[in-house]
């Protein structure tokens, strides 16, 4: 019996295998994609959902701000159970001293086109009263927003399917190489370019690649409308983000079209276990009441934890794999694989199919890792 044969199989159903799926599909080519449970699982099944620009590369602002352009691009598109609501951003500046980032960011993201705007205490409170007295201000993105990203999965996936992609859930994926996947069921089947799209798994389909879990802890209140009307976050986020070792917790609360309020995050390095860890949760909660008291008096629905896919330099990994012409990588998006799903499926495609990338890849090339230690 010959052995089906595709354009691209990609590994992984999250977001990003969705994201790249359809993308792929709508250039022609002959699409499979290889799920082991169902569409929009893991990490993505985890996510807050927050569309967001940030700035801390240029590469990490290049690709968000892109992504984000092809979220708004989409949105008439987007189905209601995806629940794109663009709420803004705001970056809370809790003392004074933090009002010098808040200016900072204003700068930056004006130079590069995005508007913002710095509030000031009253202003601040005015937009969102239930925040805690004292606040010095903060700077409001509007243009950021929220999505549920297991619908917007599973809305990318069935337009890729539409356009002839085929979807393999239930499968396994044990190796991948030489422009074969071999299942772990025995089912083998060619491709010209495989996709690995694993997330937290990638690095079990290509040895050698630098993807750990990072893990984090959400809470879902019941309704409550009104009581927060954008994305709070503070401003000592990036820090809690970006610490590679150890374990942090920022405010970071979003308000959800239902009326209930998603409360996170949470970061820990090395905590492989998906059981809720009450220690660091109480933290998390302990830091959002510091910011919103009235959180405290709210009753909670489900507290869950997922594995954000990290590399060390907090980039992803997205174009050819150095050890195996036929493999390209689209993994360790961390904690922004919802806002970059749409701009990393654009230029994987770019790259597989010769096209000029609206933005320069090279900050996102598995052999940018190469280079480093070729000059250490
Ligand atoms: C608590 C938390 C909050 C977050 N908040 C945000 C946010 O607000 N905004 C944002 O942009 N991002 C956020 N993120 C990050 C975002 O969720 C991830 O970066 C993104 O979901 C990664 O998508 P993915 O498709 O690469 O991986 P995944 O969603 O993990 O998908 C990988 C898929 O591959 C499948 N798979 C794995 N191995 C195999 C195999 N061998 N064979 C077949 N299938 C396989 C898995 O089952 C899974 O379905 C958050 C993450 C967490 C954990």
């Amino acid at each position: 019996m010959s052995r089906a044969s595709y354009d691209v199989a990609i590994a992984g159903a999250g977001i990003v295998g969705a994201a790249c799926a359809d993308e792929l599909a709508r250039r022609g080519l002959r699409v499979a994609v290889i799920g082991e449970d169902i569409v929009g699982s893991g990490a993505t099944a985890a996510g807050m959902g927050h569309i967001v620009v940030m700035d801390d590369s240029e590469a990490q602002f290049a690709l968000t701000r892109y992504s984000q352009q092809l979220w708004q691009a989409l949105r008439p598109e987007l189905p209601s159970n995806v629940e794109y609501e663009q709420c803004g951003t705001i970056w809370v500046a809790a003392g004074d001293e933090e009002m010098i980032e808040v200016h900072r960011k204003h700068a930056y993201y004006g130079e590069r086109g995005v508007t913002t705007k710095v509030l000031d205490a009253k202003e601040l409170k005015n937009l969102e009263p239930n925040l805690r007295l004292g606040m010095s201000g903060g700077l409001l993105v509007p243009e950021d927003a929220v999505i549920s990203p297991s619908s917007a999965a599973l809305f990318l996936m069935e337009r890729a399917q539409a356009l002839g992609a085929r979807l393999m859930l239930g499968a396994k994926v044990a190796r991948i190489g030489e422009g074969t996947v071999c299942l772990t069921d025995g089912t083998e089947m060619s491709a010209e370019i495989i996709v690995n799209a694993a997330g937290v798994s990638s690095p079990d389909l290509t040895p050698g690649i630098d993807v750990k879990k990072r893990k984090g802890h959400l809470v879902i209140t019941d309704r409550y409308p009104g009581f927060v009307r954008h994305e709070l976050v503070e401003l000592g986020y990036l820090k809690s983000a970006h610490a590679l070792s150890g374990d942090s917790v920022a405010f970071n609360v979003q308000p959800r079209r239902a009326g209930q309020v998603l409360i996170g995050s949470s970061r820990q390095t090395g905590a492989e276990y998906k059981e809720v860890d009450h220690a660091i949760l109480a933290r998390m909660l302990e830091r959002a009441q510091q910011y919103l008291p009235g959180l405290s008096q709210m009753a909670t629905v489900r507290t869950w934890t997922g594995f954000r896919p990290a590399t060390p330099d907090n980039l992803p990994l997205i174009g050819p794999w150095i050890g195996d012409k036929s493999v390209f990588l689209a993994t360790g998006h961390e904690g922004l694989g919802i806002t970059t799903s749409l701009g990393t499926g654009r230029i994987l495609a770019d790259q597989i199919t010769g096209t000029k990338p609206a933005i320069p890849v090279e900050p996102y090339l598995p052999a940018r890792k190469a280079k480093e230690h070729a000059h250490t």
